[in-house]
């Protein structure tokens, strides 16, 4: 069988908005993949400036947001490892687990920056070819980015943080049309985001 081409988007998803969906389905066109596979990050063991929502709601408004798309999916790899996530971990596990298929890591400007600063940072182009989207309020060049292994995509501004949506339930604004409407209600249902800790 000839090799499939699979996105990964890592993220927090604390939660999953509209900005990391558009970017996700503009890479899935503009590179032609199979699937893209969004992958929660795990549960920092400590808490680095914020408390970070449990892995399962994540893992779950993951799932809500992306289920009715035939070629999104969700992987568990970062979560069940546990502790903080390094995405050289991420993509040593998905490449185990998809040995013949190349994989394309999706990031935004913001996160390609860290990444490339890591000191794995030349490790984890052996596993992936990496695709950074542009995000508004953060500049995206390639003036530093290693040749051919790094491909620079617009996509559509989303000016979508979860960030700003949390702060907002925190302070009873809506999320509606921010966030799927399912990923709404279980905010909702399981009273995410109204205490003081979501910055
Ligand atoms: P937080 O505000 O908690 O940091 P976030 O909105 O940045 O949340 P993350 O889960 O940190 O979301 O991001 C996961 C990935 O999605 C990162 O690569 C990030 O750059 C990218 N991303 C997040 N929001 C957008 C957006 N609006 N447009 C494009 N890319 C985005
Ligand atoms: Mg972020």
């Amino acid at each position: 069988m000839a090799a499939r081409r699979i996105g990964v988007m890592g993220g927090t998803f604390d939660p999953i908005h509209h900005g990391h969906l558009v970017a996700a389905s503009e890479v899935q066109y503009r590179f032609n993949l199979d699937e893209v596979i969004f992958v929660p990050t795990g549960q920092p063991w400590q808490k680095v400036d914020r408390i970070v929502s449990k892995a399962e709601d994540r893992y779950l408004m993951t799932v809500i947001a992306t289920a009715s798309n035939p070629v999104f999916s969700v992987s568990r790899v970062d979560i069940d490892r546990g502790g903080q996530t390094y995405t050289v971990d991420t993509l040593r596990d998905l490449r185990a687990e998809y040995p013949d298929d190349d994989l394309f890591f999706i990031t935004g400007a913001d996160a390609l920056e860290q990444i490339l600063t890591w000191r794995n940072a030349d490790e984890l182009f052996t596993f992936a070819h990496f695709i950074g989207v542009t995000r508004p309020g953060y500049h995206l060049d390639d003036n530093h980015l290693p040749k051919g292994k790094v491909s620079l995509v617009e996509v559509t501004a989303m000016a979508i943080s979860s960030t700003a949506c949390r702060e907002r339930v925190l302070h009873g604004e809506p999320v509606w049309y921010l966030v799927p409407d399912g990923v709404v209600r279980y905010i909702d249902k399981r009273h995410l985001y109204r205490r003081l800790s979501v910055r």
